[in-house]
């Protein structure tokens, strides 16, 4: 056959190229932790870019190279994610959130030679260095003296060439925050991410074009920031960054920078409903919020529905770039009612094209899609791992690349996805499985509760049974009764805790999410009553 079309690599240097010439001077913000506000644009964001991927290979760092940041989300560490891939080097984002063991190894096992930081975190790289094997370099991202990333980039010029290569390069690198265990190297692509950033700009998933403002509440370095500093650049849309989580600062910056998108796990909108409760104030132009990492509430997504706000109730993993479902909204939405709607809402939603999913039985039969039948979840796609960085076992997929994701879901026959809870993390009582997360979600509804846990608790009966943990509203005085009677017509009667304990704090993860296995630890020889 005589003809066809041009074969060129996909790789994430064209995005910033991309916005730097159509969108050039389309603002990026940055809140930093001094409060203090700056302004650039992605054209000089793509400046800074070439400045420092010529500063990386002026300190002799080579094509495959990992760069480390530990950072929060600001203009200086976007830079760095395109500055590291236009060497051919691979950012690793590090949580700062994790605890010393987890950032030692992971540091180590990454086996990165340059280490930039915040100053908010100059303490925690002075207690890691002494035992971190592999770093050469340390630079710090704020101020602009001696070792900062002003000095390091200011007099380099900006008119690097981007090292090209094969699409199917490495460019980043993230661990898993460990909620199931020990973290393990995600390796992202260039390809996996331009096709991630193409499917995530869609309607149905992030709904991005030039006109939005995006602030992505969610840190850079949770499952590849989400994909939003691809996605974007994609589009050219205005980014908002704040290197605190303050939900006053927040709130601040969604209403005087016109935020339009937001995106972040469950417990941030928590924060931020309880500071506008607290203090007043609107959503701005808020009109899209993406939540996702944990199961959100019903109670929240109602909250933001009737505010006006498109709920994007999305399900992933780090080992899904991270996109692998969101609440997309089906042919004959507007005919719903509002519960109809909020019903939809609640569950993970359907797949972009590109995802694929099934569900297993304990035996491996593959289960129907019929909106009952509850198995664990398996994944495919061209942006869902196929091997752990260094990884000498070889891929963590079956043949025909099925990744089992650890989770238990429901499949619907329109698609829709609903996660009934972690494997690790159902309560299995007689032989029939109660989900953690729906028990929990409901019991979040009741008027006083602020957050609960349920975990399963040894019985002698029934093999397990459920315990709700639960943290009251500052001044109410909610009782278990009170809850057990708000349950009633929300959960089966079987699924209702055998105790309800009032805690006043919960363990969490790095990235905010419940840390079940700290609970099922604590409570592993608890009698029930
Ligand atoms: P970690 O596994 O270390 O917590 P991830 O951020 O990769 O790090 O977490 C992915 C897991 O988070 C998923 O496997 C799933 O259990 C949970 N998760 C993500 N989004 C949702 C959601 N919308 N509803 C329920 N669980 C979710």
């Amino acid at each position: 056959m005589i003809g066809g079309m041009q074969d060129r690599p996909l790789r994430v240097t064209d995005l910033i190229d991309h916005a730097a010439r159509e969108h050039g001077a389309r603002e990026i913000v940055t809140r930093w932790a001094d409060a203090s506000v700056t302004r650039s644009s992605w054209a000089e964001l793509a400046v800074d870019a070439r400045r420092f991927a010529s500063a990386l290979v002026g300190l002799g760092m080579k094509p495959g190279d990992r760069i480390a940041t530990l950072a929060m989300n600001h203009a200086h560490h976007l830079a760095t994610w395109y500055g590291a891939a236009g060497m051919g080097g691979v950012l690793h984002t590090v949580n700062p959130r994790l605890f010393h063991e987890q950032l030692v190894y992971i540091i180590n096992h990454a086996g990165g030679r340059v280490l930039l930081y915040d100053a908010m975190f100059a303490g925690l790289v002075e207690q890691l260095r002494p035992e971190l094997t592999t770093i050469e370099h340390y630079v710090v991202f704020d101020g602009a003296g001696e070792g900062t990333f002003r000095a390091l980039i200011d007099g380099v010029d900006g008119d690097f060439t981007w090292l090209g290569g094969d699409e199917r390069d490495p460019c980043g690198l993230c661990y898993t925050s460990g909620t199931t265990g020990h973290p393990k190297g995600v390796l992202y692509e260039h390809r996996s991410n331009v096709l991630h950033a193409l499917a995530s700009l869609q309607p149905d998933v992030f709904d991005m074009t030039t006109r939005s403002v995006m602030l992505p509440v969610v840190p850079m370095f949770h499952a590849n920031g989400w994909g939003i500093p691809f996605a974007a650049a994609m589009v050219g849309a205005k980014l908002v960054f704040s290197c605190t989580n303050d939900a006053g600062a927040l709130w601040t910056l969604f209403r005087e920078e016109g935020v339009t998108h937001s995106a972040g796990v469950p417990t941030v909108w928590l924060a931020m409903f309880a500071d506008m409760d607290a203090n007043g104030g609107d959503y701005g132009k808020l009109r899209r919020a993406v939540i996702g990492g944990s199961a959100a509430p019903r109670a929240m997504i109602e909250r933001l529905m009737r505010a006006g706000i498109d709920v994007a109730h999305a399900w992933g993993m780090t080992e899904t770039s991270p996109i692998g479902t969101v609440g997309s909204r089906p042919a004959n939405w507007d005919e719903l009612s509002f519960d109809e709607q909020v019903d939809i809402v609640v569950k993970q939603g359907s797949v972009p094209f590109g995802v694929e999913l099934r569900t297993l039985n304990d035996d491996g039969t593959v289960l129907p899609r019929d909106g009952t039948s509850s198995g664990r979840l398996e994944v495919r796609g061209p942006w869902i791992i196929d091997t752990y960085f260094g990884d000498a076992g070889g891929p963590t997929i079956d043949q025909d690349g099925w990744f089992d994701t650890g989770d238990v879901a429901i499949l619907h026959p329109d698609g829709v996805m609903q996660i009934t809870d972690r494997a690790k993390d159902v309560i299995k009582s007689g032989g029939e499985w109660i989900s953690s997360i729906e028990l929990e979600n409901a019991a979040v509804g009741c008027p006083g509760v602020a957050e609960a846990a349920a975990v399963g608790v040894h019985h002698p009966k029934w093999d397990e049974r459920p315990l709700l943990l639960v943290i009251r509203k500052p001044d109410s005085s909610v009782s278990a009764d009170d809850i057990l009677a708000y349950l009633s017509d929300k959960v089966a009667k079987w699924w209702l805790p055998d105790e309800i304990k009032f805690v006043t704090e919960l363990p969490h993860t790095a990235t905010g999410k419940l840390l079940k296995r700290k609970l099922r630890d604590a409570y592993a020889d608890y009698r029930l009553p």
